[in-house]
């Protein structure tokens, strides 16, 4: 997967996605990110990115003429996405979905945002990692690829850890438990000690279904629909 940011923060990346799996699949050459100063655009010798809203309100807007500029030279095919709130948002299968692109260019948004008039030109897709409000969208868009660059081949080791994740046919991950088996009082539940495949299985299924119950009714819903089918 090729990715490109358009920012006025170049440095900020590839900022955490340089560590741990993803700066591995980085080194690997399994996924590329290649960083554009939306400033090297601008066409004073300030490099003015942004300007007042029309009509009035608070806050600054980044210019279609900077920004288109910049998606003229460095976009050519591909997803096209927009950090933004006011996107879809992200969930495991968009991010599923996401993770089938080859070229994969995001824009992130600063001050109060874009002008819509790049967005509407050039068909962008608008993202959202929740409803908050960050400052930028280099944030968002780490978190997204962080997501996304889990799911491309060869990125995990155990691609079994993949299937029995929370999300996964909507249900929440069960509880997990390591050595030692006791600690400090607290025994880890005997079923998982007794090596009973199935009894395991049948536990951890129970779990995940009394957890999304009680955390996520909304999730439990989806998940009674499906089994309906
Ligand atoms: N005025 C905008 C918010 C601007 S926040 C509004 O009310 O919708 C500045 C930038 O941060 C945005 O342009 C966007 O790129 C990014 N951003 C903020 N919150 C985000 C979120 N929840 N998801 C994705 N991007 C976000």
């Amino acid at each position: 997967m090729r990715v490109k940011v358009l920012t006025i923060f170049p440095e900020m990346f590839p900022g955490f996605l340089g560590y741990s799996l993803t700066g591995k699949a980085l080194n690997e050459g399994i996924w590329s990110i290649e960083s554009i100063n939306i400033r090297d655009y601008a066409f004073d010798k300030h490099g003015s990115v942004d300007d007042t809203p029309c009509g009035g309100g608070a806050g600054m807007i980044m210019r279609p003429d900077v920004l288109g500029a910049a998606l003229k030279a460095n976009y050519h095919g591909g997803k096209l996405i927009y950090m933004s709130p006011r996107g879809r948002q992200l969930t495991q299968d968009y991010v599923k979905e996401l993770s089938t692109a080859e070229d994969l260019t995001i824009i992130c948004g600063r001050f109060e945002g874009i002008d819509q008039r790049i967005l509407d030109a050039y068909n962008v897709e608008e993202v959202s990692i929740g409803d908050y409000i960050l400052t930028g969208g280099e944030q968002a868009a780490q978190i997204m690829l962080d997501a996304v660059v889990r799911l491309l081949p060869g990125v995990l080791g155990n691609v079994d850890s993949l299937s029995e994740e929370s999300f996964e046919d909507n249900l929440l991950e069960h509880p997990q438990y390591t050595r030692p088996i006791n600690w400090e009082g607290l025994e880890v539940p005997a079923v998982l000690l007794s090596g009973h495949h199935g009894n395991i299985a049948k536990w951890r299924k129970e779990q995940s279904l009394e957890i999304t119950k009680a955390r996520r009714p909304d999730l439990m819903k989806k998940y009674l629909d499906s089994q309906g089918d």
